[in-house]
C-alpha cells in the first residue's frame, strides 16, 4: 500500500465537474484579470473567516508582504516571528527592508512563545505575525495582551490553518489583518499559486488592494508606485468552488487526527499533536515527536508511507539568515522540534485501512522499540 503525504489528485476525482465547469466558465468570459470569480471568492472567503473584507493577492508571501506595507512597516522597524516556520514568514519581513525577529515555540503547541515575544520587544517593534503552525492557532489572547500593552499591531500567519477556530472564531479575524496562501498543498489549495488577506479595517483594505494593483486609484492614475500581485481570476473560481468543501475536509481531517492519536495514545514514546480546550485544530498537518526520527522515518518510507518534516532547520540556523544577529541565538524548543518532528500522512480523502497501515508500522518500528522505557 503506497501512501502519500498529500493526495491532490485523489481530491480533485471528487470535485472534477465541479471545477471542470468554473474553469469553463472564466475561459467562456474571457475575463482573467478580476472579474466576479475574484469579487465572488473575495466575499465568500471574507464571510467564512467572519471579517468585513477580504483581498486576492497573487500569493501567501505577498499577502505577509503586502500587509506589512499597507502598515508601513520597513527599513528601522523590527517584526517579530517565530523561528520555527516557513521561511516565507520572515522574507516578507525583509523585503519591507525591516528586520525579522525570531522568538521560540511553546514546547507542547509549537505556536510562537507568548513570553517570548514579549521579552524581544524593543521600542522598534512594530508587529508581531504569529504563524497558526500545522493548523493550530496561536495563543493568540496572551498575544493580544502583550501587543496591546506595547502597542504593537498582530498580523495573523494563517497560510497553514484555514477553517480553524479561536475561542469559536474563525482565523482570520483575530488580530488586525490576517495572510492566507493557497498554496495546492494548503488545506484551501489553488491549482497554483494564490493568496489573500483578511481585516475588518477597510482602509487597510483598500491600501493593500491598491498596493496589489500598480498602485492604483483609476486605470492609469497611479497614487504610488505599487506592486503586481492580484489573485488569478482561474485560480479564484477554482477557489471558490473549493470553498463550498472546506468545512466538511477539515472535519476529515479533525477526524483523520482524532484516529491517528486514539491508536497512538499508548505508545508512550511518541509525542502526539496537542489542541488546548479554547481552540480547533485545523490539521493542515498531524505532527508527531519522535526520538530516532531519521530511523523512524525510513522504516515508514520502506512500507510505501511518505511523511514530511516541517521543518527541519529552523531560521536562525538557515544559511540565508547566517548574517543575522539571532544566528548566534539558541532556540532550544525550535532546535528539539528540528531534531524530532515528523509529519504522517494526512489529506480529507485517507481512508480507515491507510490510517490503521501507518499506525501499524509507526508502532512497530524497531526505532521506536528500543525507546520504549525497560
Ligand atoms: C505556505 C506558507 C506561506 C507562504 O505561502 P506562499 O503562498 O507559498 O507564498 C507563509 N507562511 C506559512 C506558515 C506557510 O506555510
Amino acid at each position: 500500500m503506497k501512501i502519500p503525504l498529500v493526495d491532490l489528485k485523489a481530491q480533485y476525482a471528487s470535485i472534477k465537474e465541479e471545477i471542470d465547469d468554473a474553469v469553463r466558465g472564466v475561459l467562456h468570459e474571457t475575463d482573467f484579470i478580476g472579474g466576479s470569480a475574484v469579487s465572488g471568492f473575495e466575499k465568500d472567503f471574507a464571510e467564512s473567516c467572519g471579517t468585513r473584507f477580504a483581498v486576492g493577492v497573487a500569493n501567501g508571501t505577498d499577502a505577509i508582504f503586502l500587509a506589512l506595507k499597507a502598515l508601513k512597516v520597513g527599513p528601522g522597524d523590527e517584526v517579530i516571528v517565530p523561528v520555527n516556520t516557513f521561511i516565507a514568514t520572515a522574507e516578507a519581513v525583509s523585503a519591507t527592508g525591516a528586520h525579522p525577529v525570531f522568538v521560540d515555540c511553546d514546547p507542547d503547541t509549537h505556536t510562537i512563545s507568548p513570553k517570548g515575544i514579549e521579552e524581544a520587544i524593543t521600542k522598534h517593534t512594530k508587529a508581531v505575525i504569529p504563524v497558526h503552525l500545522y493548523g493550530l492557532p496561536a495563543d493568540m489572547e496572551a498575544i493580544r495582551a502583550i501587543a496591546r500593552s506595547h502597542d504593537v499591531t498582530i498580523i495573523e500567519d494563517a497560510a497553514q490553518a484555514h477553517g480553524a477556530t479561536y475561542q469559536k472564531k474563525p482565523v482570520g479575524g483575530l488580530g488586525s489583518v490576517a495572510c492566507f496562501s493557497f498554496y495546492p498543498a494548503k488545506n484551501l489549495g489553488a491549482y497554483g499559486d494564490a493568496g489573500a488577506i483578511t481585516t475588518d479595517d477597510e482602509s487597510l483594505a483598500n491600501t493593500i488592494r491598491m498596493l496589489g494593483n500598480h498602485g492604483r486609484k483609476d486605470k492609469y492614475e497611479h497614487l504610488v508606485e505599487g506592486y503586481n500581485s492580484r489573485l488569478d481570476t482561474l485560480q479564484a473560481a477554482i477557489l471558490r468552488v473549493k470553498l463550498r468543501h472546506l468545512e466538511s475536509w477539515t472535519r476529515l481531517r479533525q477526524q483523520h487526527a482524532a484516529a491517528y492519536s486514539r491508536l497512538l495514545a499508548g505508545s508512550t514514546d511518541i509525542a502526539l499533536p496537542v489542541t488546548p480546550a479554547d481552540r480547533t485544530h485545523a490539521f493542515h498537518l498531524y505532527v508527531v515527536r519522535v526520538r530516532d526520527r531519521d530511523t523512524v522515518r525510513k522504516n515508514l518510507a520502506s512500507a510505501g508511507i511518505a511523511t514530511g518534516i516541517h521543518y527541519p532547520i529552523p531560521l536562525h540556523l538557515q544559511p540565508a539568515y547566517a548574517s543575522h544577529p539571532d544566528s548566534q541565538r539558541t532556540f532550544p524548543v525550535a532546535e528539539r522540534d528540528s531534531a524530532e518532528v515528523l509529519s504522517l500522512p494526512l489529506y480529507p480523502e485517507l481512508t480507515g485501512e491507510q490510517i490503521h497501515h501507518v499506525v501499524q508500522t509507526l508502532v512497530k518500528s524497531p526505532a521506536n522499540k528500543k525507546m520504549r522505557p525497560a
